[in-house]
């Protein structure tokens, strides 16, 4: 009995609510922490790497005087920032600085409170906090109803939360980081073997290796065919882990959904929100979108394609 209240669709909703605070969290700071690691990476190994030089100039030695100078001086730039990570610092107001109180950061609720303006200045907090924070909380009630009011309900948030961090993030910089992407694969085949996700790890090991080889089929031969680089690795990796989730029977159903949609809403940003044709439109999204169809109504489709399965 008591399990049933933990993991009931209510109490995974207002867990949902917290997750979904702490996703805005990392879908602001993680790629600014990870453009820091490049920067640093840049700093104290690239640039003094005789051997890359080599390679890239054609030139032997050692990389010119200066490389050394500018790697010191991006290094002892970086060390000069306040230090960055998912706990620290507290989250802040972005036109004032003012630190938020507990009951100003409640997810949703702080939002509403303060009715999308910070209490300090007054400056608008984006209505993508709360919305965010509520879908969030949504699909984690969905994951209690479908999954039921079971710990292993809670293998489905997990996933719902890393493809939530995976869409915003791919949203904001058409980057889908390894630090999401390889969890959900991981995930996905841990939840087959310990038979969290009741997919046979046999289906979600060839649903990981179908996943990322069709769509790096598909991108290598649109590469071939129009000279332009479609997809990225991010998304080859997003469908392995979908597929290692979902099995390799669902595979279809995701990337006909995802494509579905995102030629829907491509051409439409094409046709009235002045897109450029060229400029690549975030595929990640979309494959979430069509992972969130397929895990909740991925039996019925399944039918479609694959009757007897
Ligand atoms: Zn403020």
């Amino acid at each position: 009995m008591a399990q049933e209240i933990w993991f009931s669709p209510l109490a995974l909703a207002v867990l949902g609510l917290c997750v979904g605070s702490f996703l805005n969290v990392v879908a602001h700071r993680l790629p600014v922490m990870l453009e820091r690691e490049w920067w640093l990476d840049v700093a104290d190994n690239q640039l003094g790497d005789a051997e890359a030089w080599r390679r890239v100039s054609g030139q032997k030695g050692a990389p010119p005087p200066a490389f050394a100078q500018s790697a010191q001086a991006i290094a002892k730039s970086l060390e000069a920032l306040p230090a960055l990570s998912l706990a620290r610092p507290r989250s802040r107001c972005p036109h004032c600085g003012h630190v938020l109180r507990w009951h100003e950061n409640l997810p949703l609720l702080g939002w509403l409170r303060l009715k999308g303006r910070c209490a300090a200045c007054g400056g608008a907090i984006s209505k993508r906090y709360p919305i965010v924070e509520l879908i969030t909380g949504l699909l984690f009630a969905a994951c209690g109803w479908k999954f039921g009011a079971q710990p292993q309900t809670l293998v489905w948030c997990a996933a719902v939360a890393l493809m939530v961090a995976m869409a915003l993030i791919d949203l904001d910089t058409t980057y889908l980081p390894d630090d999401l992407t390889l969890p959900l694969i991981g995930l996905g085949l841990l939840g087959a073997g310990m038979g969290w996700t009741g997919t046979t790890l046999e289906s979600a090991a060839w649903g990981a290796f179908a996943g990322y080889g069709a769509l790096w089929l598909l991108a290598y031969s649109y590469k071939k065919l129009r000279g332009v680089e479609g997809m990225g690795e991010g998304d080859f990796k997003l469908l392995a882990g979908l597929g290692a989730l979902l099995g390799w029977q669902l595979l279809p159903s995701i990337v006909l959904l995802a494509s579905a949609v995102g030629a829907v809403v491509g051409l439409a940003l094409i046709a009235f929100g002045g897109h450029k044709r060229e400029v690549p439109i975030p595929f990640g999204p979309y494959l979430v979108g069509g992972g969130l169809a397929a895990m909740f109504f991925g039996q019925a489709l399944t039918q479609l394609w694959f009757p007897g399965l």
